[in-house]
């Protein structure tokens, strides 16, 4: 699919290389791409320069049947540019700290 894919991949070219964006750029496109409201768009439309070009982006995800699966996607490989899951790179660092720090409460709870 080239939405999610493609903006993976354009994702990858834009910051410095790591190993893990290399692991991210020879990976085949999750199956849950196939559903993306994303597919075929231009890539450039999810690495928006300014607030107004995140909302856009944002309005292209608020739809997305496969939503979650992509926003755990790119939690998960620590992706830091774009928006994906209709979160941009600030709202999935804010929602790391704040999933961080709810597991700190209940392991602190539990003690
Ligand atoms: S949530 Fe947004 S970026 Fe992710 S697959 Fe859907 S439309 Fe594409």
């Amino acid at each position: 699919m080239a939405g999610i894919h493609r903006t993976a991949g354009a994702q990858v070219g834009r910051r410095q290389a790591t190993d893990r964006a290399d692991r991210i750029a020879g990976m085949q496109p999750p199956p849950w791409t196939e559903h993306a409201h994303c597919r075929g768009m231009d890539p450039s439309i999810f690495f928006p320069s300014d607030g107004i070009g995140v909302q856009e982006a944002v309005a292209v995800c608020a739809g997305c049947p496969v939503r979650d699966a992509c926003l755990d996607y790119a939690l998960e490989n620590r992706i830091q540019h774009g928006v994906f899951g209709g979160h941009s790179e600030r709202s999935r660092d804010r929602l790391l700290r704040e999933r961080r720090r709810a597991a700190r409460t209940s392991v602190d709870s539990e003690r």
